[in-house]
């Protein structure tokens, strides 16, 4: 058996400044852990052939499939607002890219494939933990309606991957639209090298936006993507956690799962990440650090926008769609999360009152607005009057609608989200050699809205002793 894949790389037919070609260092005994047989069919592969001997070479990086083309992205990017000149894909590997058989063209990635010239002092490694978290929690946003990478593939490698301790080494193949973030465009600006700057514009606007007409029209749709993305991240508790610019991707799609989580206790103040130390990328502050990463993105676009002081007016202001867009999603998003078929301006006052309760009281964001679908908000709150007082306010807000709020509550609120307490378990499980906690975890995330009744205890909230403070990536 040949495996047989569609790939048609065009980041590969770009000049070779852009990625340096690279081949994954093989390992020793790869094993799949999980394989996504609805993400494979999108993609037009047998789920059967990718199980075979010759699919779980190619998806350890140990053989490379006729027609891929693999190789390691050039990006810089701030992090944590630091500029770093050279970051690039250190630990991931593109191996090419597939059209599937409904069109979409799409990245195949390992992430984990050994190093390469951007690793600096990294072992271009990646251990269970971290593909495991990934795996579970890029899959449930997808499940969720978020855009997002995929998880095509989790891989076990039979070798130890040195942290503080050693640990074993894992594998995950993922699926996006492309890995092209905003630090590809800042790593080409810093270096003053236009033409790459105008290659990589065509190529996005070609892939991703095509109905824009240049540089202009591209920040303005990548600042409504954003705008949209980050409006479900909030809409759901998502805390991304590492908003660094090499980690938004220019297709608007959530990429780089990290020390992320969704919030059980709701406060917008809420920071999960052990490496973020000021709360930089805290659940509230993330709007506000897309635009900001936003205007690094515009200015790496700069120099292809024509005369600098006209040039700068205009990014500004394509940059500042952001905000419009931004707030009418979030209003969309919230307003239905209680009900609301068409949310007012004035609407934002009474969501923003039921966030104050539930922070003043420590309510479990995810429970209370399931609960509002199924009239069990109330016990979520310590002290139930002030939800009591709001909701006679809400009651009547919902009177003046002829939508069933109802339907729109339980299509919009989640029963089931990854909790960090469940990944926790998952992967200390699988450390042990138990695989189950996480394919159950992967199972029941695949339908949030509508769960099983074998799934009921993946909705409660963590017991004291379960509760996770501080995540790592
Ligand atoms: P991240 O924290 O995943 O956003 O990665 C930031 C940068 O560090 C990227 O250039 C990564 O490729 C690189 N990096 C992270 N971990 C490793 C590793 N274990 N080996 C090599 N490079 C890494
Ligand atoms: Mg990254
Ligand atoms: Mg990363």
């Amino acid at each position: 058996m040949t495996l047989n894949i569609a790939f048609d790389n065009s980041y590969a037919r770009l000049p070779e400044r852009l990625y340096v070609r690279q081949r994954a260092t093989p390992v020793r005994a790869p094993q799949l852990i999980a394989l996504n047989d609805d993400l494979a069919r999108r993609l037009g592969l047998e789920p059967g052939e990718l199980r075979s001997p010759e699919g779980i070479a190619f998806l350890s990086g140990n053989a490379v499939p006729e027609g891929a083309e693999p190789l390691a992205q050039a990006y810089a990017g701030h992090q944590f607002g630091g500029w770093v000149p050279q970051l690039g894909d250190g630990r991931a590997l593109l191996v090419g890219e597939v059209v599937a058989p409904d069109g979409a063209r799409l990245d195949i990635q390992l992430k984990g494939s050994g190093p390469t010239p951007f690793s600096r002092r990294g072992d271009g490694r990646a251990w269970l933990g971290p593909v495991l978290r990934e795996y579970v929690v890029s899959e449930a946003m997808a499940a969720l309606g978020v855009p997002t990478t995929r998880a095509l593939a989790a891989l076990s490698t039979g070798e130890t991957v040195w942290r503080e301790t050693g640990l074993p080494g894992a594998i995950l193949v993922r699926v996006a639209s492309s890995h092209i973030r905003v630090g590809t465009f800042q790593y080409f600006a810093a270096r003053g090298d236009t033409e790459a700057l105008r290659l990589l514009t065509d190529h996005v606007i070609c892939r991703h936006y095509p109905d824009a007409d240049g540089p202009l029209q591209l920040i303005v749709a990548v600042a409504e993507a954003q705008a949209r993305l980050i409006a479900r991240w909030m809409a759901l508790g998502f805390i991304h956690g590492v908003m660094n610019t090499d980690n938004m991707a220019v297709s608007g799609e959530t990429i780089d799962y990290g020390p992320c989580a969704f919030m059980d206790v709701y406060h917008p103040e809420r920071v999960f990440s052990s490496i973020d130390q000021f709360g930089r990328y805290a659940y509230g502050n993330q709007p506000q650090i897309a635009l900001w990463n936003l205007a690094q993105f515009a200015s790496a676009l700069l120099p292809l926008l024509g005369p600098e002081d006209q040039a700068i007016k205009d990014a500004t202001e394509a940059i500042n769609r952001f905000t419009p867009v931004y707030q009418s999603e979030w209003l969309r998003l919230f307003g239905a999360k209680i009900g609301l078929e068409n949310p007012e301006p004035d609407d934002a006052a009474l969501i923003g009152d039921l966030l104050s309760i539930m922070a003043a009281q420590e309510a479990d964001f995810t429970r209370v607005f399931h609960g509002l679908g199924h009239d069990t908000a109330a016990g979520e709150f310590r002290d139930p009057a002030p939800f009591h007082e709001w909701r006679r306010r809400w009651r009547a807000r919902l009177a003046r609608q002829g939508a069933d709020p109802m339907a729109i509550m339980r299509a919009s609120n989640p029963a089931i989200i990854p909790r960090n307490h469940r990944i926790e378990q998952a992967i200390k499980a699988a450390l042990e050699g138990d695989f189950a906690p996480f394919h159950r975890l992967c199972e029941a995330t695949r339908r949030p809205y509508a769960p099983h009744e074998e799934d009921h205890d993946l909705m409660a909230a963590p017991q004291p002793d379960e509760i996770v403070r501080r995540t790592f990536c």
